[in-house]
């Protein structure tokens, strides 16, 4: 273990593989570690992998996910080309009422075409007779786009529980020598992050064979891709318990079905696989992003903090960042969330305030003292 790595990232998703396309970029030394011996297992290998954007009021999350669909979608077409199926994304309106809004979408999300019903016929839509469509958007191939993003970084496989501090690196399991490193475990959090209190929602999708010409991806309550190769993929439902996914015998989907049935001209389609996972959130809805705070230490030396005062200085555990929490929109918010981090880590840039992990922490302190 002589080596030092500029960075060792744990978890192989697509929040850990974003974090170290881009360090390794930087022209840093990167290694990645996950228990798994492949990218993408955890929720990453879920994932539908919609790259859409948010359509809704303007507030701050909505005007973030909307930076980061502009930003990932040029992203992905730029390098993951292969594995990304730009072939657009209609977003029609939720109901009725919802279709008057718009053209208000499309002026806070700055861009994207009304289609008429003419129009969308031509990629495949039924029934529906307005939507938004953005050329940018479209379609991931998760598990291979994870493995390309790394094709060339070390990749360790490796249960990751123990972390020392040996003053100049961090050590890892008694095996690895890391400057910094980065947790992106998705669900699983980490020891010592209690304070973010991650959760979540589980999810299942399917892979369709289908022989329909489906142009374009479109979305309303359901996701459908267009047609790749005769496959089309159906996305997800949202299952609000602890374990129920991984035995769903497809019986969830059958609310997927029914629902692409009502948008997509589907005439032909046959479940070839389904996929179930888990999304990490936090209680805000925001992603997690930044370093991560000693809780043991703040509670020991300030314990008013579970009273509400906010002045102590934050401490950290040296050199450890999070890179978590990124819910039902891993792929959109990735490419430029993980570079907002890298830039932080190595070129001392600003950590986006609505995402910063230190948000949480003091929420959580009070909450020790009013859960008694
Ligand atoms: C059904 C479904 C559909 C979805 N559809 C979309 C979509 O269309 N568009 C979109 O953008 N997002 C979608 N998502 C959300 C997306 O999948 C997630 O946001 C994303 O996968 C989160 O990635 P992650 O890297 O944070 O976590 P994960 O992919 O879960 O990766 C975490 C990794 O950490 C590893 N790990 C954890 N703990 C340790 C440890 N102690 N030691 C070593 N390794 C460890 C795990 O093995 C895992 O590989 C969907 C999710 C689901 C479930």
């Amino acid at each position: 273990m002589s080596k030092i790595y500029d960075i060792a990232v744990v978890g192989a998703g697509i929040a850990g593989v974003m974090v170290a396309w881009w360090a390794d970029r930087f022209g840093k030394s990167v290694l990645v570690i996950d228990r798994a011996s492949s990218p993408a297992t955890g929720g990453s290998s879920a994932a539908g992998a919609f790259v859409s954007p948010k359509l809704g009021k303007a507030n701050v999350l909505t005007n973030l996910t909307n930076d980061a669909f502009e930003f990932s979608s040029k992203f992905y077409s730029e390098f993951f080309g292969e594995e990304f199926e730009q072939s657009g994304m209609l977003r029609f309106a939720k109901d009725e009422s919802d279709l008057a809004n718009l053209e208000y979408y499309k002026e806070i999300i700055g861009c994207g075409e009304i289609l008429d019903e003419e129009s969308l016929r031509e990629f495949g839509v039924v029934n529906e007779t307005k939507a938004l469509y953005f050329r940018d958007g479209g379609v991931c191939d998760a598990q291979s786009l994870c493995k390309k993003a790394i094709k060339d970084i070390e990749y360790l496989q490796l249960e990751v529980e123990k972390i020392e501090d040996a003053n100049e690196y961090l050590i890892i399991e008694d095996r690895v020598k890391a400057k910094n490193i980065v947790f992106a475990t998705g669900f699983e959090g980490f020891d010592g992050f209690e304070y973010m209190n991650i959760g979540g929602l589980w999810g299942s999708r399917g892979d369709y064979y289908c022989s329909d010409d489906i142009k374009s991806c479109m979305h309303k309550s359901v996701s459908v891709s267009s047609n790749i190769g005769g496959i089309i993929k159906l996305g997800a439902t949202t299952t609000r318990a602890k374990n129920p996914c991984m035995v769903c015998d497809g019986e969830p989907l059958k609310v997927l079905e029914e629902d692409a049935i009502k948008i997509a001209s589907l005439t032909d389609f046959k479940i070839k696989e389904i996929f179930c996972g888990y999304r990490a959130n936090s209680k805000d809805y925001f992603p997690i992003v930044g370093k991560v705070i000693d809780a043991q230490y703040m509670l020991e030396n300030y314990p008013q903090i579970k009273k509400g005062y906010k002045k102590a200085p934050l401490r950290y555990k040296k050199n450890c960042f999070v890179f978590n929490g990124l819910g039902a929109r891993g792929f959109v918010f990735a490419p430029y969330l993980a570079k907002n981090l890298v830039e932080h880590i190595f070129d001392a840039c600003e950590i986006l305030d609505e995402v910063n992990s230190d948000r949480l922490f003091l929420r959580w302190a009070r909450r020790l003292v009013i859960g008694g």
